[in-house]
């Protein structure tokens, strides 16, 4: 398994390929590569993704087959069936790196400031869960200047989610802990923005405020 540092490495230059629209597809996703991982596999990276179509992980960052163990849930919000799965990864599969990322203009981000500024009763109880997951780390903002600027707030909205969600993970998991502390697990946060297909690794990389 390749260490966490290289594995982000590998992500950086996929999804500088797909920016640039230098797709290596091909090889990724034959009949060779398929049949070398009936016996096994070994995803270099977990993805905790949102389910919005616009941000399939594999092809922002140009992977195929066996590379990716993704999981994709609205809001990239982390409850204990997710917890479960990148727990797996982790201490089954040895995968070493875990993503957690966000995108920009994020529905289930802004369905959740919708509901702080505008509560209203008749929302499903299983879309309300989601939204409690995501209002602990987007309800301080409300209380800023942000309040008053739409677009702003949901930028940072999304941000604090995905740092929410990847301290969760860092500290909600004796087994993540242990792996962290021991094993050279790295947990860190990412956007992806809708308009440039860019991703920022902006959270547990290092070097950021
Ligand atoms: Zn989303």
């Amino acid at each position: 398994m390749i260490p966490a540092r290289q594995a982000l490495e590998r992500l950086k230059d996929g999804n500088r390929r797909f920016v640039t629209g230098r797709l290596d597809l091909g090889a990724a996703a034959d009949e060779a590569r398929r049949s070398e991982l009936v016996e096994g596999q070994e995803p270099f990276a977990v993805i905790l993704g949102c389910s919005d179509s616009r941000v399939p992980a594999e092809i922002v960052f140009d992977q195929g087959l066996g590379d990716l163990f993704v999981i994709r849930v609205a809001g990239n919000i982390v409850a204990p069936s997710l917890v479960g799965s990148v727990e797996f990864a982790a201490d089954k599969l040895g995968t070493r790196l875990v993503v957690v990322m966000g995108h920009s203009g994020c529905g289930a981000v802004q369905a959740t400031l919708d509901e702080l500024e505008r509560p209203s009763a008749s929302r499903s109880p299983n879309l309300h869960s989601i939204v409690e997951r995501i209002r602990p780390s987007v309800e301080p903002l409300l209380e800023t200047e942000l309040k008053t600027d739409r677009p702003a707030l949901v930028h940072h909205a999304v941000r604090a989610n995905v740092r929410a969600s990847a301290n969760h993970l860092r500290h909600g998991s004796e087994v993540l802990e242990r792996l962290i502390d021991t094993d050279g697990l790295l947990v860190v946060g990412a956007e992806y923005s809708l308009e440039t297909g860019e991703v920022d690794f902006f959270d547990g990389v290092g070097g950021e405020a």
